[in-house]
């Protein structure tokens, strides 16, 4: 239990919060309010549902406000300065309820897709995960990009879990997002919407992601991708 007299519990709405907060609330017997787009006063916020398309405000009337907040929507705070006082607290012990065998981490010297400048996703169209890598792999180390993926290209095993952008995957905003054969699915979108310019490379030209594009390119992902990168090279 809280030891403080605390009022607002707050954590970047990441996969890490998205794991132990629930128990955070579950154990204060809470609601837990997730992905606040904007906090408009001290216990009324506005959070996104239907992956986006609809904002509710809501006001809370739990003691406690526990709170995951949609980072690209709020500036990051420095970590000198302020006037908030800084308290270090002793973690309690485990429960041992569970224990930790190991880990597998994969290493990139890309940078990490929730803060890269540049981001390049591919979708199912790729086709295999050695396509992903043949085909996305030389532009996105060419022009510095992270590299991510749709949930269709990740469930068909073509990309890893972590790089998957949207509502259920990482939220980003980069300076540049590219959606390569991507449809523009809702779910995709609420990942990516507020990137600052979008790029679209699609076969179809009626494919939803254009509407969210500034600049769509009309034509075969196999064939414009290598060309980019010859061009940008060149
Ligand atoms: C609860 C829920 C949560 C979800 N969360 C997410 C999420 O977080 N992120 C996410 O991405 N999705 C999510 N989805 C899935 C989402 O609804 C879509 O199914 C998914 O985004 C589609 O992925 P895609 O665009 O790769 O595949 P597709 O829909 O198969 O689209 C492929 C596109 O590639 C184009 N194409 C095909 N071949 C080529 C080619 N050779 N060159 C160029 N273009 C080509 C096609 O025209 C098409 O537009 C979620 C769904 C649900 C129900």
């Amino acid at each position: 239990m809280l030891s403080n007299n605390y009022q607002v519990i707050l954590a970047a709405h990441s996969w890490f919060s998205r794991n132990f907060l629930p128990r955070v609330a579950a154990v204060l017997n809470v609601s837990l309010i997730t992905d606040v787009l904007k906090i408009e006063s001290n216990n009324v916020y506005t959070r996104a549902i239907y992956a986006g398309n609809v904002h509710a405000k809501i006001q809370s009337k739990d003691p406690i406000q526990l709170l995951t907040i949609h980072t690209s929507l709020f500036e990051a705070c420095s970590r000198d300065g302020g006037d908030a006082e800084i308290i270090t607290k002793d973690t309690p012990p485990a429960m041992n309820l569970t224990s930790w065998k190991s880990e597998k981490i994969n290493k990139s010297d890309r940078p990490a897709l929730i803060d890269a400048k540049i981001v390049i996703s591919g979708g199912r169209s790729l086709g295999s995960e050695e396509n992903f890598d043949k085909v996305l792999s030389p532009l996105v180390d060419e022009v510095g990009a992270a590299l991510g993926a749709t949930r269709a290209a990740v469930d068909a095993g073509y990309a890893p879990n972590e790089i998957q952008v949207g509502q259920t995957g990482v939220v980003v905003a980069p300076e540049l997002y590219m959606a390569v054969g991507v449809s523009g699915a809702n779910q995709h979108i609420y990942g990516m919407k507020d990137s600052r310019v979008v790029v679209a490379i699609n076969n179809d030209p009626d494919a939803t992601i254009f509407q969210f594009a500034d600049y769509g390119l009309v034509a075969d992902l196999f064939d414009a991708i290598p060309e980019i990168n010859k061009l940008i090279k060149e």
